[in-house]
């Protein structure tokens, strides 16, 4: 039985063997993955997950930055904007997109 703070999910299994020939298992920390865009789940631009520095270098300052893409926010700026005059009404939306339309109409 491992150790209890190896028994985490986040630590991988490495197989290793030893100069005397022993078999041991070693314990590494994985990485994290990058992060994907809520609507369309391609990887974001712009994130540098290995890069270490203020909150501007590993977020997008925009609206919705970090959770869409741009080409999802853009689309969910020009749906909000159409349910905006009535020209389209929230059921014509899919569900993905309805629920970040709907954060954008409340502000
Ligand atoms: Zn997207």
């Amino acid at each position: 039985m491992p150790e209890p703070r190896f028994r985490s999910s986040s630590f991988k299994k490495v197989n290793r063997i030893t100069i005397k020939g022993r078999n041991v298992i070693h314990y590494k920390r994985g990485r994290n993955s990058a992060p994907h865009c809520a609507i369309c789940s391609t990887e974001l631009n712009g994130i540098n997950i290995s890069e270490k520095g203020g909150k501007s270098r590993r977020s997008n300052s925009r609206l919705f930055g970090g959770v869409l893409c741009s080409s999802c926010t853009a689309n969910v700026i020009t749906l909000g904007s159409r349910i905006e005059n009535g020209d389209m009404k929230l059921d014509d939306i899919s569900i993905k997109q309805r629920k970040f339309v709907m954060q954008l109409v409340a502000h």
